[in-house]
């Protein structure tokens, strides 16, 4: 039952690569992250009501107003990142853990950074229990990274920002890539993807459009009492 769900979504996903052709420039994402997105239950990312759509193309609410992205959106960032076997990445907006688990599959090390403390302890134990041992998950915003960690070889922001965080470029190593949606609370945003290139200097592209919940600044979090 769980494995046709999953094929369902595998096939949703590449028929809306091939629909985005024109936006996103291919026809087919790279086969590795098309068997990371088959490997991972993302059911067990979902709450409990949301199970029985686990595998729907769409995005899931995780608690704290926030969303588990799309699938397609999921596979489509992966891919852009181009991430590799020996690669250290960075995520910021660590949610569910689906997207580092994801990553985790593809890459030898996944830093995560989360803005709220209950998600980032969550989405931990939740890595920890399914066997994903090669994610680090901490508590911060990410609008500054993880100099500690710096530099990566692939950064990806799964929240939208206002505006290319510039500590997130610096944080890049030569050849690597930030996918990053950027535009304004409840407007239309633009995935984009930044690459460092020799000498550090960079270009940036626009591949579609996308609706992300926002990237807040770490004084906006409610914290409990
Ligand atoms: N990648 C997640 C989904 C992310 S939803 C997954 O696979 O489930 C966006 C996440 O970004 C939310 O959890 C939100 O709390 C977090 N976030 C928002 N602003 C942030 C910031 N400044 N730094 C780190 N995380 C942030």
């Amino acid at each position: 039952m769980k494995l046709d769900e999953r094929q369902r979504m595998i096939d949703d996903i590449e028929y809306h690569v091939r629909y985005t052709r024109s936006l996103i420039g291919t026809d087919a994402l790279n086969e590795r992250v098309m068997e990371a997105m088959r490997a991972v239950p993302r059911h067990e990312f979902v709450p409990p009501d949301a199970r029985a759509y686990a595998y729907a193309n769409g995005p899931a609410p995780i608690g704290h107003g926030q969303t588990i992205s799309q699938p397609y959106i999921v596979a489509l960032m992966t891919d852009l990142l181009n991430p590799g076997q020996e690669d250290v990445v960075l995520e910021v907006g660590s949610g569910s853990g689906y997207q580092a688990a994801v990553l985790s599959l593809l890459v030898r090390k996944v830093y995560s950074i989360e803005v709220i403390e209950d998600l980032a302890q969550q989405a931990t134990r939740r890595l920890a229990r399914l066997g994903y041992t090669n994610v680090e998950i901490s508590v911060g915003d990410g609008h500054f990274g993880y100099p500690e960690k710096a530099p990566f070889d692939g950064i990806v922001v799964t929240a939208a920002a206002s505006h290319i965080p510039p500590a997130l470029v610096n944080q890049l190593k030569e050849g690597a890539r930030l996918v990053i949606p950027v535009g304004l609370p409840f407007m239309p945003q633009e995935l984009m993807v930044v690459e460092k290139g020799e000498g550090g200097t960079t270009t940036t592209r626009d591949v579609l459009g996308v609706a992300f919940v926002p990237l807040v600044d770490k004084g906006a979090v409610h914290k409990p009492q």
